[in-house]
């Protein structure tokens, strides 16, 4: 079948999200040589045009006193037919939350906002970065969801269906999500899995529970991204070995 057009779209981020992608070494090559035609990536060519394009990763969030970058945002949302935010900074601000502009090189730059507050946005992968597995699995079913067989599309909804959720629910984060939503209704098992997730250090595991700094947390949303019991759904569950299986096949070379 034909390939799927992609894009990457380089708002205000670090880069860490597509080092993260490219860090599938011979699993990118299989997307971009099987799955996907990278029409788009400022990181690599100097194309100064949004094309048209089935999926657009967007990585970092957007400041709003450059009319350039939501000029971009807005354009890259009429021309891309699935728009997902890649890493926290896209989802939920993270760390440009904090800034206060002053920069000598761009005093001006004070204010920036997740992507999710200009345009809607249909996926989320959190993290930051995101696992590169998991920015794979997005693509591959990505791929199943615009060009697979009728079983396929199906294993692709289900898999897509809790970021597609995570999207419509809101473009805040904050540690406080696992104690609301996960220790507070008595749904933390004590794995441990948001303080790994962390990238500032700043949940510790006391007394077999999650203890969170709440001055540290820099606002990403991995830790309730990660928790498995943070948002459980018995459709990925169920077909967790089908999807897996649609994955690992797709990704043999
Ligand atoms: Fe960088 Fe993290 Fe933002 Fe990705 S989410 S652009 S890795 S700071
Ligand atoms: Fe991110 Fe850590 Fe804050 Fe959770 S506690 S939102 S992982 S910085
Ligand atoms: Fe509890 Fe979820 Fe943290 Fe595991 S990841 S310790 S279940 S809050």
């Amino acid at each position: 079948a034909e390939k799927i057009t992609v894009g990457h779209v380089h708002m205000s981020g670090c880069t860490g999200c597509l080092v993260s992608f490219a860090d599938n070494y011979e699993g990118l090559l299989t997307i971009l040589d099987k799955y996907a035609d990278l029409v788009y990536c400022l990181t690599l060519a100097d194309v100064r045009h949004i094309p048209e394009m089935d999926v657009a990763l967007v990585e970092g969030s957007v400041c709003i006193q450059d009319h350039l970058a939501v000029e971009e945002i807005i354009e890259t949302r009429k021309n891309a037919k699935i728009v997902v935010a890649l890493g926290a900074c896209a989802c939920y601000g993270n760390i440009t939350r904090f800034c206060r502009g002053g920069q000598q090189n761009q005093p001006q730059h004070e204010s920036y906002l997740p992507i999710g507050d200009l345009i809607d946005v249909d996926v989320y992968i959190p993290g930051c970065a995101p696992t590169p597995q998991q920015i794979r699995n997005v693509c591959v079913m990505a791929y199943l969801l615009l060009k697979g067989n009728d079983e396929q599309k199906a294993l692709a909804g289900a898999y897509l269906t809790p970021l597609m959720n995570l999207a419509k629910a809101g473009t805040e984060a904050c540690g406080c999500d696992i104690m609301t939503q996960v220790i507070n209704q008595g749904l933390c098992m004590g794995c441990g899995s948001c303080a790994a997730a962390c990238p500032v250090r700043a949940i510790s595991m006391e007394y077999g529970k999650p203890q969170i700094e709440r001055d540290l947390c820099i606002k990403c949303g991995a830790c309730y991204a990660q928790c498995p019991r943070s948002f459980f759904s018995f459709d990925v569950v169920n077909q967790y070995e089908a999807i897996m299986d649609a994955i690992d096949g797709a990704m043999q070379p």
